[in-house]
């Protein structure tokens, strides 16, 4: 949830009903202890990514900061991510594992893409993601509603609400 993702180069009007969503959410999970962890796009000239949506969120730009609404607070975890999977050489399966974390709740950016790749590596390493729709977004419902139907079907992955998640937190 940087700002080239809300509002910047790749602006996603959709993506305004899931900012308090989320932010209810990071706030039921700091109460309860359990992690939260951002992994954001930090791009940098040369990568492959690139190619294929043009410069977004580089590195140490306003573009690649978290938004406003959604900054991190102390005791979060903050890690950057180079292309859609936040697992994909990034330290979060070693911060995972340090957790002793068998669930991943993935928010965010977008459904059928970013958290469509986490929630596969996620799978893949033996987490069970854990996908709130109202936490995630799309620039459209369609591709929305297939990102959560690819995730569930694929990756086992729970589709539920940031409300019931922040129910059982407390
Ligand atoms: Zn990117």
């Amino acid at each position: 949830m940087v700002n080239d993702f809300v509002t910047g180069k790749l602006a996603c009007p959709r993506a305004e009903r899931i900012i308090p969503n989320i932010r209810r959410l990071a706030r039921a999970a700091r109460g309860a202890g359990v992690p939260v962890i951002y992994v954001n796009d930090a791009h940098l000239p040369t990568d492959f990514e690139l190619k294929v949506w043009g410069p977004h969120s580089m590195q140490g730009t306003p573009g690649g900061e978290v938004i406003p609404a959604l900054k991190a607070r102390r005791g979060d975890s903050v890690l950057e991510k180079r292309t859609y999977s936040a697992f994909f050489e990034t330290s979060l399966d070693t911060l995972l594992r340090s957790f002793r974390a068998e669930n991943l709740v993935i928010v965010g950016l977008h459904t059928n893409i970013c958290a469509r790749h986490t929630s596969a590596d996620a799978f893949f390493r033996g987490y069970h993601p854990v996908i709130p729709e109202d936490g995630v977004e799309s620039f459209t419902e369609d591709a929305h509603r297939d990102g959560l139907d690819y995730i569930k079907t694929n990756y086992l992955g729970e589709i539920t609400a940031t409300s019931e998640l922040a129910r059982t937190w407390r």
